[in-house]
C-alpha cells in the first residue's frame, strides 16, 4: 500500500557515475597481485569499492580473457542490486557484459565477463563442472557474512587449487576473498598464509545513544517493531534534514513498520510538527530478500528535495549494500536468521538479538559521508546480558543436510575431515547423514544413491526434492510443482497492519483455504497458484485476496523451471516410476509423504501432537493453519515448518493416513548415524565403533535418568 503511494513522487535522476572511492588508489596494487598469488584477500570498510569496483579493474586489466570473472554473494537482492550497479557504470546493459545469476533467474549470455552470482548458485555450478572451467577468476565477497555456501566454497576452492592443474583449466584458477574487517588473519592463514590487501576507509564519527524502550524481557515478542517505528518517526521531526536506515527483522514485519509509519507520517503538519523546516516529507520505502528489481532501484536514487528518505531494510543494508545520504541509523537490534532449534530439533527462522560487532556495523552506516547518529532501540542492559560478542557462522548453527548431499555428489566422501574453516559440531554432521539416508538419498555406505542424484538436481530443500520425485514418479508433478514453488518463494500472504485490515485479510485468507477444501494447507496453496494463473487479471484477483502478486509472479517462474527438470530427469531411463490408486487429494497427501515422512506427528492429548521423529516434541497448530481448531478431528498430520514462540507450532500441514507413513516412519529409527559416516572416516575401526556406542548407550541413560529426576 505504501509503496503505490510511494510511486507518485518524482524522482530525481539517479546519478551513475562513481566518484573517487577509497578502492581506485589501490587499483595497480590491486590488479597485479591477483596477477601474482592464486589466493588473495582484500578487506575493507563497507563503501569502499570493493564489490563494484574490483570486478571492473581485472576485467580491464584483461584478466577475464581466460574465463569469467564471478562474484558471489549471500543473497540474491544484493546480487542484483549489484550487477545493475555496474552494468550502469560500465555503460552496457544488464545481462551483457555484466550479469547475474540467482536461484531460479539467469541474466546473463554468452558475451558475460562479470557474473555477480549467489554463493548457493556457484556451488551448484561446481557440481555440474568441478573445475570450474568457465571462470577465470573466482571472488567470494562478503566473506565475514560467513553463510553455509560461501564457507563450503572456501574449502571446495581451496581442495580445487590442490588439484589445480586439470586438464579442463589451462590457466588456473584465481580466488579471490573480500571482507568487511572480520578475522581476515585466519582466513588468510586457511589459505596458506596469502596476501592481505586493505582498502583505508574513510568515515565519520558517528554518536551513538540507547533509548531504552527495549530490555531483555522483550525478547520473543514484538514490541521492537511499534518501538523502533517510535524512534524513526522522532527522529523525523527532531532532527535536522539527512535519510535514515532502519534495520528491522524480515519481509512481514518490515510492510508492518512502512504501514504503520506511513499511516503516522500522513498526520504530520510539516508547518508546525517539524524542528527542521526544510524537511517537508517522508518517503518510505522497504528493503528485504524478495522485491522485485524495479522496486530496488529506488532505494538508491537521491529522493526529491526537501524530501526524507527512509529505507527499512533487513541486515542486508548492514554490509552487502551501501545507500548514499545516511545520517541517521536506527537499529532494533534484532535479525532474522535461520537458526537449528534444539527444541524443536528442526531448523526454524527466529528473531534474535544481535550480535554486538553487527551493531557496530550497523551504526557504521551513518558516517559514510559525513558524521552521523545511531539510535539502539535497545537498553545498555540488553547490550551487555541479551547481545553476543560475535555473530555465530551459519554452518555451525543450520541444517547441513543439503551441503553434505552436495559434497558428497562431488566426491567428497570424508565429510568429516573436509577443510572446513570453522568445523561444524560432528553431530550436525551426523544428523545430516541421518536425514538424507532415511530419504534414501545415500545407502548404508554414506555413498550417494541414484535417487541422491536426481535430488540434487533440484534447488530445493532434501524433502522438497524427494516429494517432487515421488510425484513425477506417478505422472502427477502437476499438483505437486506447484506447491514447491509456492513453498520456495517469499510468503504468499498478505499480513498488514492494523487490526481492522489485519483482520479483512485474515478472512480473505480463511475463505481460500475453505475453497480448496479447508482441512490442507498445501492444497490451499496449490489453489491459490492456480485461481490466481487462471484469473483474467492476476494482479486483481492477488490484491482482492491479500496475496502477494510479487509472490505468485516468482512462483509461476520457480514452478516453469521445476517442470523443465522435472521433465529432463524423467527421460533417465532409471527414473522411478510407480501407481496409486486414489483421488487427487490423496495423491498429493501421499507425495508430500514422500519427503516430509520426518515431520509427522501424532495426535496426543485435546489439541497437542506428538512428533514421530525419535525426539517426541509436543508440538501445536499455528493458528494460520486451516486446521487449527480441528484437532479433534485429527490423527496423523505432516508439517513443513515450524514457528517456536511459547510454544513449538507447526505451520503448513495437512492429515495424512497411517498406512502411507507406516513403512517410512521405521526409516527413522533404523540406523545408527555414526554407521553411515564410519564409511566417511575409512580408518575407524570396529573396535572404536563399539567404544562409541558404548559412549552413546551411557550417554542416553544418563539423559533418560535426567529427566526421570
Ligand atoms: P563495498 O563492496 O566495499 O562495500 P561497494 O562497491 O558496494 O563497496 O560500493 C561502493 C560505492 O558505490 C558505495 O559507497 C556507493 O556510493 C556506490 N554504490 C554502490 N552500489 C550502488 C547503487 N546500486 N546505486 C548507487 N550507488 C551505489
Ligand atoms: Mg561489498
Amino acid at each position: 500500500m505504501f509503496t503505490e503511494m510511494n510511486r507518485k513522487v518524482k524522482y530525481d535522476k539517479g546519478v551513475s557515475c562513481t566518484s573517487h572511492l577509497p578502492i581506485h588508489e589501490q587499483q595497480t596494487t590491486l590488479v597485479q597481485a591477483v596477477r601474482d598469488h592464486p589466493f588473495l584477500i582484500v578487506t575493507g570498510e563497507t563503501g569502499s569499492g570493493k564489490t563494484t569496483q574490483l570486478p571492473q579493474f581485472l576485467y580491464g586489466a584483461g584478466l577475464a580473457k581466460h574465463g569469467m570473472i564471478g562474484v558471489t554473494q549471500p543473497r540474491r537482492v544484493a546480487t542484483i542490486a549489484v550487477a545493475q550497479r555496474v552494468a550502469e557504470e560500465m555503460n552496457c546493459s544488464l545481462g551483457s557484459i555484466v550479469g547475474y545469476q540467482v536461484r531460479f533467474d539467469d541474466c546473463t549470455s554468452q558475451g558475460t565477463a562479470i557474473k555477480y552470482l549467489t554463493d548457493g548458485c556457484l556451488l551448484r555450478q561446481i557440481l555440474a563442472d568441478p573445475h570450474l572451467t568457465k571462470y577465470g577468476i573466482i571472488i567470494l565477497d562478503e566473506a565475514h557474512e560467513r553463510s553455509l555456501s560461501t564457507d563450503i566454497l572456501f574449502g571446495l576452492l581451496k581442495k580445487l587449487f590442490q588439484l589445480q592443474m586439470s586438464p579442463d583449466r589451462k590457466h588456473p584458477l584465481k580466488v579471490v576473498v573480500m571482507s568487511a574487517t572480520l578475522d581476515i588473519e585466519k582466513l588468510s592463514g586457511f589459505f596458506g598464509n596469502c596476501p592481505i590487501i586493505t582498502i583505508p576507509g574513510r568515515t565519520y564519527p558517528v554518536r551513538e545513544k540507547f533509548c531504552n524502550l527495549l530490555g531483555p524481557k522483550d525478547i520473543g515478542s514484538s514490541a521492537y517493531i511499534t518501538e523502533t517505528v517510535r524512534v524513526t518517526l522522532d527522529i523525523h521531526l527532531s532532527e535536522p534534514a539527512g535519510d535514515i536506515l532502519v534495520f528491522l527483522t524480515g519481509q512481514s514485519e518490515i510492510e508492518k513498520a512502512c504501514n504503520m509509519l506511513f499511516q503516522k507520517a500522513e498526520s504530520i503538519d510539516y508547518r508546525y510538527d517539524v524542528q527542521d523546516t526544510s524537511v517537508e516529507g517522508l518517503l518510505i520505502l522497504a528493503l528485504y530478500g524478495s522485491m522485485s528489481t524495479e522496486q530496488q532501484r529506488n532505494i538508491f536514487l537521491p529522493p526529491p528535495a526537501g524530501i526524507r528518505k527512509c529505507v527499512v531494510s533487513t541486515n542486508i543494508a548492514a554490509t552487502s549494500l551501501t545507500i548514499d545520504g545516511i545520517r541517521y541509523v536506527v537499529d532494533s537490534g534484532f535479525v532474522k536468521q535461520l537458526n537449528h532449534n534444539p527444541r524443536a530439533h528442526l531448523d526454524v527462522l527466529e528473531v534474535v538479538p544481535i550480535a554486538k560487532s553487527e551493531a557496530v556495523q550497523r551504526a557504521g552506516r551513518a558516517g559514510r559521508t559525513a558524521s552521523g547518529k545511531c539510535f539502539r532501540v535497545y537498553s545498555k542492559e540488553f547490550w551487555d546480558t541479551c547481545m553476543p560478542d560475535h555473530m555465530i557462522p551459519e554452518i555451525k548453527r543450520s541444517s547441513l543436510t543439503s551441503v553434505i548431499l552436495t559434497l558428497k555428489c562431488l566426491a567428497v566422501h570424508d565429510v568429516i575431515r573436509f577443510p572446513y574453516l570453522d568445523h561444524p559440531e560432528e553431530r550436525h554432521i551426523l544428523e545430516a547423514l541421518k536425514q538424507l539416508y532415511q530419504c534414501g538419498a545415500i545407502d548404508r555406505n554414506g555413498h550417494v544413491t541414484r535417487l541422491g542424484h536426481f535430488i540434487v538436481e533440484f534447488p530445493l530443500p532434501c524433502n522438497l526434492a524427494c516429494a517432487a520425485i515421488k510425484a513425477a514418479s506417478l505422472d502427477c508433478e502437476d499438483l505437486l510443482l506447484p506447491v514447491a514453488a509456492m513453498l520456495s518463494v517469499e510468503n504468499v500472504f498478505i499480513r498488514p497492519g492494523g487490526s481492522q485490515k489485519e483482520k479483512e485479510a485474515e478472512e480473505r485468507h480463511q475463505e481460500l483455504s475453505l475453497q480448496a477444501g479447508g482441512c490442507n494447507d498445501f492444497a490451499t496453496l496449490w489453489f491459490i497458484f492456480q485461481q490466481c494463473k487462471g484469473s483474467n487479471s492476476p494482479a486483481a484477483w492477488c490484491k482482492k485476496n491479500s496475496v502477494h502478486w510479487r509472490a505468485l509472479k516468482s512462483a509461476f517462474s520457480v514452478e516453469k523451471q521445476l517442470q523443465e527438470i522435472t521433465s529432463r530427469l524423467k527421460q533417465f531411463k532409471d527414473f522411478p516410476r510407480e501407481r496409486f490408486d486414489g483421488s487427487r487429494n490423496e495423491i498429493l497427501r501421499q507425495c508430500l509423504c514422500a519427503g516430509y515422512f520426518t515431520n509427522v506427528a501424532r495426535r496426543s492429548a485435546g489439541r497437542t501432537f506428538y512428533t514421530m521423529d525419535g525426539h517426541g516434541n509436543v508440538v501445536h497448530i499455528h493458528p494460520s493453519s486451516a486446521l487449527y481448531n480441528q484437532e479433534a478431528q485429527l490423527e496423523w498430520i505432516i508439517f513443513h515448518d515450524v514457528v517456536v514462540t511459547s510454544k513449538i507450532y507447526v505451520r503448513t500441514l495437512c492429515p495424512v493416513r497411517y498406512e502411507w507413513v507406516k513403512d517410512l516412519l521405521p526409516k527413522l529409527h533404523e540406523v545408527n548415524a555414526y554407521e553411515l559416516s564410519t564409511v566417511a572416516r575409512e580408518e575407524v575401526t570396529e573396535e572404536e565403533l563399539s567404544k562409541w556406542r558404548r559412549k552413546e548407550a551411557i550417554k542416553l541413560q544418563h539423559e533418560a535418568a535426567m529427566e526421570e529426576s
